[in-house]
């Protein structure tokens, strides 16, 4: 009985339901409320720089990646320190890897980010004056006088100013700086899930073992290919020894042919072409 009054009543109310007609021609459109911009299915998320967008002076890392409108600070929660930048469409495309690794168990963090001309000058000119030892406790200032051979033993292990993709705000330093690290317990699994997922957020690993030139096998480090191909391709096309300079044993890039050697000598996965 309770259950027929209801019906009753709600027919009574379909009745008497005289509101205001709608004309479909003032209707509200209906509003699409997103907060991630939308991109091509066929694209790598993140903004698609054209190579004309970048300059030579931002592949030398002449900017401070703190006050560069495309650029943010890392998240503690994903890097062993603050003060770490990376490009946003960088940032963006390592947090979703991120996440994705974190479900799976694995824990990647960012060692190291964005570093500029400067900051990698300091680097290198500790090494080269010998305030730095290099790694095996060598004080090249005292050992080596070359400046060929001296810059080759710098660049076993650090790039020359002007010539690093850390300057580029899309390559990043995961987890530990040794590769024997990678080759058992967590670092392993890590490893593994790279070579496996990172593909899929757009990372490729810079210097992988067996190339003829260039910097030795580094597991840690990652690029972000959709903007560092540009980059890459507008080195190959813009970048010169000669513009190496601006630090002490600068003269050594035009010896050592820096851009062809190193630049350029990377994985050629990571080329995108
Ligand atoms: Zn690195």
């Amino acid at each position: 009985m309770l259950y027929l009054t209801a019906l009753i009543l709600s027919f009574i109310s379909c009745i008497g339901n005289n509101g205001p007609k709608v004309n479909m021609d003032q209707a509200p459109q209906p509003v699409i409320v997103t907060d991630t911009p939308i991109y091509p299915l066929d694209s790598m998320p993140g903004p698609d720089k054209s190579i004309e967008q970048f300059t030579v002076d931002y592949i030398m890392g002449h900017f401070d990646p703190a006050t560069h409108p495309d650029f943010e600070e890392v998240d503690i929660k994903y890097a062993d320190r603050e003060g770490l930048f990376l490009r946003k469409d960088t940032y963006e495309a390592f947090r979703k890897m991120y996440n994705h690794a974190a479900s799976d168990g694995i824990r990647l963090q960012i060692r190291s980010a964005t570093r500029n001309f400067n900051y990698q000058k300091g680097i290198w000119e500790a090494k080269w004056n010998g305030t730095k030892l290099i790694e095996g406790g060598e004080n090249l200032a005292e050992t080596t006088p070359d400046p060929k051979e001296r810059a080759l033993k710098i660049l076993r292990y650090s790039s020359m100013p002007g010539t690093s993709r850390h300057h580029w705000g899309t390559d990043i330093d995961l987890n530990n700086f040794e590769n024997s690290w990678f080759e058992k317990g967590d670092g392993l699994d890590i490893y593994n899930w790279l070579k496996k997922h990172a593909a899929e957020y757009g990372f490729c690993q810079t210097y992988t073992a067996g190339r003829e030139h260039g910097y030795l096998e580094e597991r840690w480090h990652w690029t972000y290919m959709p903007v560092s191909s540009k980059l890459t391709a507008l080195a190959k096309q813009e970048l010169k020894n000669e513009m190496i300079k601006g630090f002490s044993g600068s003269e050594a890039a035009v010896m050592l042919d820096v851009v062809k050697y190193y630049v350029l000598a990377i994985n050629q996965e990571c080329m995108g072409e």
